[in-house]
């Protein structure tokens, strides 16, 4: 297999290895035992054949199919309806279009994404092939999800029964955005916010911006404001809320320490205080691997600004399959991004080698001839690129 192949097969191999083992990890069905925090609206619960669903409001819903856990809002406007986060899975899209017109026949108008991931994104083309605007935030072109509509920071709806303000913030990945219902005083947080799983920042702003994002929440709204996390329960509040951040604190910090102190990940994943934390965020006191090393690989792998040289890098990159790179200098980031596939923050080794920021097995590039060649190194292999 040619070594462009395997970049790209890698990619597609860790998104599903990602896929598999967050799924394995962050099933609605495990019990939760200890650090559950009691939810004031499980009476709305109801359970159907093929969906679970909450009444938020009498115009939002949350829906969940029962063979795919993502939580999906149903928002039916005067005259139309706004999904958030279609699910994937082709096999569940019909069924997900017949449930909604269970509530209402009004037509699918818009559909807003939390991020860009397909378990968030999934029926996008679907229901655009019916009619639907996709509205995202702008990073979502670097992701292999169907956009429309993008936006970069804020982006507002007014509707006659609802506004509906949407902001972005780094943090699971590069295209958050937290969608805020001013009216029936609703959040979605996307991934930012799990009920059943690990603070899951490695794919974006790291653990500032997986607070940054927590606390733009809690500064919306009020005290009854409802919290829909992007898995996990139909939905939360602001108490529950407020003991994730808390949790997603002591985490982070702890994971720090023992980093510091030169334990490996394995033996991070031993220890009391954070076995103690995963019960709180997954009910269940087993923690992966992988999900230290992430932690580390996107926060704590190089405190080494970046050089002044930065900057130089900027530009596009060909391989020899004809696939292209394209470095950016952007907010005092250096970014390396493709168009349909990926986007990441590179952290400094050296004036021409960078890490890729939550990217493991240990991912680097490193420039070499005066920058006008990139190596790309996916932890196993090399590729080379050159400038255009
Ligand atoms: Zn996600």
């Amino acid at each position: 297999m040619n070594i462009q192949l395997i970049h790209v097969f890698d990619i597609k191999q860790l998104t599903l290895l990602f896929l598999c083992v967050f799924f394995t990890f962050c099933s609605d069905q495990k019990p939760k035992e200890k650090g559950e925090i009691a939810v004031r609206h499980e009476t709305k619960l109801e359970q159907g054949p093929n969906f679970t669903q909450r009444k938020i409001t009498d115009n939002l819903y949350v829906i969940k199919s029962n063979n795919y856990h993502t939580n999906v809002g149903v928002f039916i406007g005067t005259k139309e309806i706004i999904l958030i986060d279609p699910m994937t899975g082709s096999n569940n899209h019909q069924a997900l279009l017949e449930k909604i017109k269970e509530f209402s026949n009004k037509p699918i108008k818009y559909i807003i994404n939390t991020h860009g991931h397909e378990d968030h994104t999934g029926a996008n083309s679907f229901f655009a092939a019916l009619g639907a605007t996709i509205i995202s935030q702008e990073n979502i072109k670097y992701t292999s999800a169907k956009y429309g509509v993008t936006f970069k920071d804020k982006y507002t709806f007014d509707l006659e029964n609802e506004r509906i303000e949407l902001y972005h913030i780094t943090s699971h990945t590069f295209d958050d955005v937290l969608i805020y219902f001013t009216t029936n005083n609703t959040i979605f947080m996307g991934d930012t916010y799990m009920t059943n799983f690990f603070p899951h920042f490695y794919f974006g702003g790291g653990s500032k911006g997986h607070i940054d994002f927590i606390d733009k929440a809690l500064s919306l709204g009020n005290e009854n404001t409802v919290i829909v996390a992007g898995h996990g329960k139909l939905s939360s509040d602001k108490t529950e809320l407020n003991t994730y951040r808390k949790n997603s604190i002591q985490w982070i910090e702890r994971i720090k320490e023992l980093s510091f102190a030169g334990k490996t990940s394995d033996e991070i994943t031993q220890d009391d205080e954070i076995k103690q934390l995963a019960l709180a965020f997954s009910g269940n006191n087993t923690v992966h691997v992988q999900t230290i090393e992430k932690t580390i690989s996107v926060d704590y792998n190089s405190s080494t600004p970046l050089p002044e040289s930065a900057k130089n890098y900027e530009g596009m990159y060909q391989y020899k399959n004809g696939e292209v790179d394209e470095l950016i200098f952007r907010d005092k980031k250096l970014m390396l991004r493709r168009k349909g596939a990926y986007i990441f923050e590179l952290s400094t080794l050296s004036d021409t080698k960078f890490h890729i920021k939550g990217q493991v097995p240990y991912r680097y590039i490193s420039f070499s001839n005066d920058g006008k060649e990139l190596t790309y190194f996916n932890g196993k292999e090399s590729q080379i690129a050159k400038r255009k």
